[in-house]
């Protein structure tokens, strides 16, 4: 983070001109949580809302690479002393520790009490200005830095997203992240079923590599709604890996209109 040490910031100051907070949770790691969050979030911003995004996994941040921000830095305000998130494609605001790491794969190797600190740094330092919704982009599972996040935006936050593949091993998981949601007073949104199948391009044949409605039938037992299935697509992927999530999903085809 490039200027000035950023100053000390109350969580309200922070939040104060954001109408919707989001967000995203799963229990495990690898299921596209981060592919939902920043597709959540330029969902809202191709219909016109100001958007931001926080991206909350310091251990392994890549909304800036899925938007093509990697080389991006934060800096801080000097009038201010506060932290300036990066804009990107349609204008929507990140915020992520990738922005403030020397290079693409310098991994962060601290430990709890310093990912928590940095954490509560975004949440309260971050000059967002008035914006329509935040998506938060949570680590992975239901420890310590998900819950720091959580706890530091609790009361406002308005909803959570489940992202999960449709395996019956990821029903406990879940259930799990249902129960953290609910813990902390986080409605929950629904479930989102990633990597729900996949057609075949060679026969237009659909595939349903996990299994069958799984997700659906996870989201129906815990009582949440279901929000629908992401299909597994390589050329989904491909834009992915070059930063251009925003332009998938400007595309006219199944996958982004699933999305
Ligand atoms: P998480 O944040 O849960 O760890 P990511 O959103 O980073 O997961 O996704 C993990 C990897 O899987 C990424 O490389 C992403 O491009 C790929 N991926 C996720 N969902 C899909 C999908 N529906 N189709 C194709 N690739 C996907
Ligand atoms: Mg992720």
């Amino acid at each position: 983070i490039r200027g000035q040490a950023a100053a000390p910031g109350s969580l309200a100051d922070s939040l104060k001109d954001v109408k919707l907070k989001l967000v995203t949770i799963s229990g495990k790691g690898g299921v596209g949580k981060s592919l939902v969050t920043t597709s959540i979030a330029v969902g809202f911003a191709m219909r016109g809302y100001r958007v931001g995004i926080l991206d909350g996994d310091v251990y392994g941040p890549t909304v800036p690479k899925m938007l093509g921000l990697s080389d991006s830095t934060l800096y801080v305000d000097q009038k201010t002393g506060r932290i300036i998130p990066v804009v990107g494609p349609l204008g929507i605001k990140v915020v992520s520790i990738e922005f403030a790491l020397p290079g693409d794969d310098t991994a962060v190797i601290w430990r709890a009490p310093l990912v928590n600190q940095a954490l509560r740094d975004f949440i309260s330092q971050v000059e967002w200005g008035p914006l329509d919704v935040l998506v938060v982009d949570l680590p992975p599972g239901t420890g310590d830095a998900p819950l720091t996040i959580a706890q530091s935006l609790q009361g406002g936050l308005d909803g959570s997203v489940i992202v999960t593949i449709p395996t019956e091993i990821s029903r406990r998981i879940v259930l799990k992240s249902i129960d953290f949601s609910r813990k902390l007073n986080i409605k929950v949104a629904g479930v989102v079923e990633n990597m729900c199948c996949f057609k075949c391009p060679d026969n237009g044949k659909v595939y349903y590599i996990f299994g069958k409605d799984a997700g659906k039938r996870i989201a129906e037992a815990a009582g949440v709604p279901f929000l629908g299935g992401i299909p597994i697509d390589p050329e989904f992927s491909q834009y992915l890996d070059s930063g251009r999530l925003h332009e998938f999903l400007g595309k006219d085809n199944e996958t982004a209109k699933a999305v």
